[in-house]
């Protein structure tokens, strides 16, 4: 008698579990569509294949299991190491103006958390990415081979430098504010390519700069002020 009470005792434990455990991913697509509507689409973003990617890539993975709860909120979040994971729309935007296609290989600077490498891999065929901490770069790399994303390579590295053998790109996505466009940077972008890249001083507003690449010329256009966490040089 004893035993059929506490068998019935763990399936009701494990029914209640199953229940919460499935109520929380639901509330977190749930979020995740909302933060899509009301913080991206209302917001002016119409490209599909971004739209696609910030619907399906869990945010809340991405952060430290203590801030789950704020992933889909409308700011940045820290990651620790002094560092943060971009404000959904930045991320969205930034994505955006590469104009990525499926074919492309795309270059990012700063990995973080990986969010921006995973809604970038969604897209393309290859993303390289490059942190400076090794930490960070570490865990980013562990999280998203645990997601399957097989087109995604992570090194740990000063990015200024780019990746010179995977080069040149038809993308570069970069997620630290550098005082100067860094050159290498720019003779690795394809004929045609884009780079997007915060430029300033970090203790004042930086702008968001898109820079093109058309045979020889260097076309850059100023898009509007934003705040990132400083591009940092050398390696630790
Ligand atoms: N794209 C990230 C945002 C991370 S914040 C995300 O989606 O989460 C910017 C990152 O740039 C930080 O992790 C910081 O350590 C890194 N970084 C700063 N200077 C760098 C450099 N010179 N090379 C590579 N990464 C750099």
């Amino acid at each position: 008698m004893k035993i059929v009470i506490q068998r019935e005792k763990i399936a009701v434990m494990a029914a209640l579990l199953l229940i919460c455990f499935s109520a929380t991913a639901q509330d977190f697509s749930l979020l995740r569509e909302r933060m899509v509507r009301d913080q991206i689409e209302a917001r002016g973003i119409t490209h599909e294949p971004t739209l696609n990617a910030v619907r399906s890539v869990e945010r809340h993975l991405f952060v430290p299991p203590e801030r789950r709860n704020m992933a889909y909120d409308d700011g940045p979040l820290p990651i620790g190491h002094g560092q943060t994971i971009s404000q959904p729309l930045i991320v969205a935007y930034m994505t955006e103006l590469v104009n990525p296609e499926p074919h492309h290989t795309v270059l990012e600077i700063g990995t973080g958390s990986g969010y921006q490498a995973a809604i970038l891999a969604e897209i393309v065929e290859r993303v390289f990415t490059i942190e400076i901490i090794p930490e960070l770069g570490n865990s980013a790399r562990e999280l998203i081979d645990d997601l399957g994303y097989e087109n995604i390579e992570v090194k740990i590295a000063d990015g200024y430098y780019g990746w010179e053998e995977h080069g040149p790109f038809d993308a570069i996505v970069v997620t630290a504010a550098a005082e100067n466009i860094p050159p290498p940077l720019v003779r690795q972008l394809k004929d045609g390519g884009r780079m997007v890249i915060p430029v300033g001083s970090p203790f004042m507003v930086q702008t968001l700069m898109l820079v093109e690449r058309r045979g020889d010329r260097v076309l850059t256009q100023s898009l509007m002020p934003v705040n990132f966490v400083p591009f940092t040089r050398g390696g630790r």
